[in-house]
Order: C-alpha cells, then structure tokens, then sequence
C-alpha cells in the first residue's frame, strides 16, 4: 500500500512541504513495484513549518523524522525571525506551489 499527504499514517508532519517530498517517492516506488522490482526510495520524514511572528517576519522551521533541524539554506539561521523568509513565504512559496510543485518540477 503506498500512500502520501495527510492521509498517511507514518509519524511525520502533515504539511506541503512534506508532500512535496513524498510525491517522487511514491512514484518512484509505484514504478518499480509495477515493474516488479525493489523499492529504491525512501523518505526521511523532512517537512518544515513556517512561524510567521509579525507583519513582516517569519521563521522556518525544518525538520525530519529525527526532529533534528534539516536546512534547506544552511548558511543562514533561519530558525530566528527574518524579513528575508517573509518575503519567501510572501512571493517565493506562491511561485514555487504554482509554477514548480504542481508540474512536479520541484
Ligand atoms: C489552516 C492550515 C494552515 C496550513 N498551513 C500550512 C503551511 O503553512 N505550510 C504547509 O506546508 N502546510 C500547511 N498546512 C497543511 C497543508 O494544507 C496540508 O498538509 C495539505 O493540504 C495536505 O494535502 P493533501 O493533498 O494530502 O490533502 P488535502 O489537501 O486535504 O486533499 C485531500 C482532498 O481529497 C478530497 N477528498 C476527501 N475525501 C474524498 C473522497 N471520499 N472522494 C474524493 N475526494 C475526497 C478532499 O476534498 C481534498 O480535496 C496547513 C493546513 C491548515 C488547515
């Protein structure tokens, strides 16, 4: 049984980041079990959470199965409120979902 998105019953975050993630799992594995041959991908649980503090700030939280933090921009704290990843929620993660995500392109 495969299955991804909130309906799964595996103990990660229910959020779109972590769909985002599951998807090419899920069709990578759905490919090779049509093909009859081993699953080649896993997820790690990765997902993230957005904390929005104030007008024009906002933090990111990203995590895995093991809670530990998982940066997508390692070289900057993103876990500190910051005006940079308010503008990525405000005009960043509308484009990525519109014009990437829903073609499966990231
Ligand atoms: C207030 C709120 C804020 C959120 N903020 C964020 C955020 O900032 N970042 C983030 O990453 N995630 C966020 N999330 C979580 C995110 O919205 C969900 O994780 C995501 O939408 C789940 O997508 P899904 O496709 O798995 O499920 P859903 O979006 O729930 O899609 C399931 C679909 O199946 C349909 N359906 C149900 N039963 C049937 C049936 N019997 N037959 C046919 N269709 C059916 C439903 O109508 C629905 O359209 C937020 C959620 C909420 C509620």
């Amino acid at each position: 049984m495969f299955a991804l998105g909130d309906v799964g019953s595996a103990p990660y975050s229910h959020t779109v980041a972590a769909n985002r993630k599951q998807a090419p799992v899920v069709v990578a594995n759905l490919l090779a079990a049509m093909n009859g041959e081993p699953l080649p991908a896993s997820y790690d649980g990765y997902a993230w959470w957005i904390f929005t503090t104030a007008r024009n700030r906002m933090l990111l939280a990203e995590f895995d199965y093991s809670l530990k933090p998982h940066p997508t921009f390692p070289f900057i704290n993103t876990q500190r409120e910051r005006y940079d990843m308010w503008l990525l929620k405000r005009y960043g993660l509308p484009y990525m979902y519109w014009n990437l995500m829903l073609r499966g392109r990231a």
